[in-house]
């Protein structure tokens, strides 16, 4: 039987993150993931590691943490980033007079490297990507990168292997968990301790302890597009006005209640669906543009929705340039929330393991804060 001090059941980025935590403290690491690669929610996301979707205080320090640790993951291991920040767009002059209110509040609850923009000084930004007739200013934050999902998770599960001698046994299903003897489909493995880091696939292990905690499942409908030429750049991360009511970050804001109004009175389908907009463009010419979030108990039709794509793509033209811009493929991926307001749960099943998930939609932003409180309060 094959001894290691930590196992990871699963190699998405909060599985891969933990186990780099535990090789940075000298541990023997295993990561076993059931597919042939990372198929989950950390290949299907916009690769934005968005500090400023955090609540101030203990969620946006995790975030700002989880970026220093990112930071120094994407150096050592040679991956693409580009930290060139996130404006979120305005429409109109209520979005403006929110942006504004947030700017002015911002410093004051911790936020760093918060600006508004007015309508002249969008000029410098993407000029041509940008739908510059049709925004009336927007809000720039400094803080947040973005990385290329599929490539980067790759490149992680590389790095592990060989700088950390990580083992990571792909096509390994876990299929039980007995003090520190784990049973896959190919075999049995060893470990002192076990982190269980499985997505969305959370009621495989311990369901029992989530008896207090309401989960639920969230589909998100995504596309990709290929950008007309290299003259048609997207320089920074992307949101919509819309975004400002998803984010909680904004909640203090003091006209985020009228804006709520005004969207939900005036759009409903953007309620229904969750619909809002965040453009990001990666290191191929692609923009990954979405979204959209239905809830769930436990699964979703198989289809993805036209109806939604076309709205998803009809609010992007408002604040993009889209009309040379290419669909090259669309997708949806899956995440699991914590309702309850926590942006995560660690629960501890015995003392030699742990189960990290329900990380939603800042899974990608929290994951290295994430691993390091685990092992650091273990
Ligand atoms: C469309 C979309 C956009 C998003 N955008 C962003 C964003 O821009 N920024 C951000 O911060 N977050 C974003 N998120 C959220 C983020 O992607 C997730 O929170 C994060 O990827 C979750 O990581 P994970 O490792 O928990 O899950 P996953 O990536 O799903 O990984 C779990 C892994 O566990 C494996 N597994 C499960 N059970 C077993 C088993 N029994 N044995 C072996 N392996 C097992 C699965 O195969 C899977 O690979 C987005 C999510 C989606 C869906």
């Amino acid at each position: 039987m094959q001894k290691y001090d930590v196992a990871i059941v699963g190699g998405g980025i909060i599985g891969l993150a933990h186990a780099y935590a535990a090789a940075k403290r000298g541990l023997k690491v295993i990561v076993l993931e059931q597919n042939s690669r990372a198929l989950g929610a950390s290949v299907r996301n916009f690769g934005l590691l968005l500090p400023l979707a955090q609540l101030p205080g203990k969620n946006y320090n995790l975030a700002v943490q989880s970026a220093a640790i990112w930071k120094e993951v994407l150096r050592e291991f040679s991956i693409w980033s580009k930290p060139n920040g996130l404006l979120v767009l305005a429409l109109n002059e209520l979005e403006t007079t929110v942006m504004q209110e947030f700017e002015g509040i911002a410093t004051g609850l911790g936020y760093e490297g918060i600006q508004y923009v007015d309508k002249k000084g969008l000029g410098r930004y993407s000029p041509r990507a940008l739908n510059l007739d049709n925004l009336h200013g927007a809000l720039y934050s400094n803080a947040e990168t973005t990385i290329n999902p599929p490539e980067t998770v790759a490149k992680i599960a590389v790095g592990l292997q060989e700088k950390y001698k990580v083992d990571i046994r792909y096509n390994c299903i876990v299929k039980g968990v007995n003090g520190s003897v784990i049973e896959t489909n190919t075999g049995t493995i060893h470990a002192e301790r076990v982190v269980f880091c499985t997505g969305a696939n959370w009621e495989q292990f311990y369901p029992e302890l989530y008896s207090g905690i309401e989960l639920k499942k969230c589909k998100l409908q995504m596309m990709r597009l290929q950008v007309p030429d290299s003259n048609w750049q997207l320089n920074e991360a992307v949101a919509s006005g819309i975004s400002m009511l998803h984010y909680s970050s904004f909640q203090s804001a003091p006209s985020i209640g009228k804006l709520k109004e005004y969207y939900n009175q005036n759009f409903p389908e953007l309620e229904q669906y969750g619909i809002h907009i965040l453009a990001v463009e990666n290191n191929k010419n692609e923009i990954l543009l979405g979204d959209s979030h239905e809830y769930s108990n436990h699964d979703f039709d198989p289809g993805n929705s036209a109806a939604i794509n076309h709205i998803i793509l009809n609010w992007a033209e408002k604040y993009l340039n889209l009309s040379e811009v290419k669909i090259k493929e669309t997708w949806d991926g899956v995440y699991v929330k914590n309702m309850g307001g926590e942006i995560y749960s660690r629960l501890k099943p015995t003392d030699n393991s742990r189960i990290v998930n329900a990380v939603g939609g800042q899974g990608m932003t929290i994951s290295f804060g994430l691993a390091e409180e685990t092992f650091d309060n273990w």
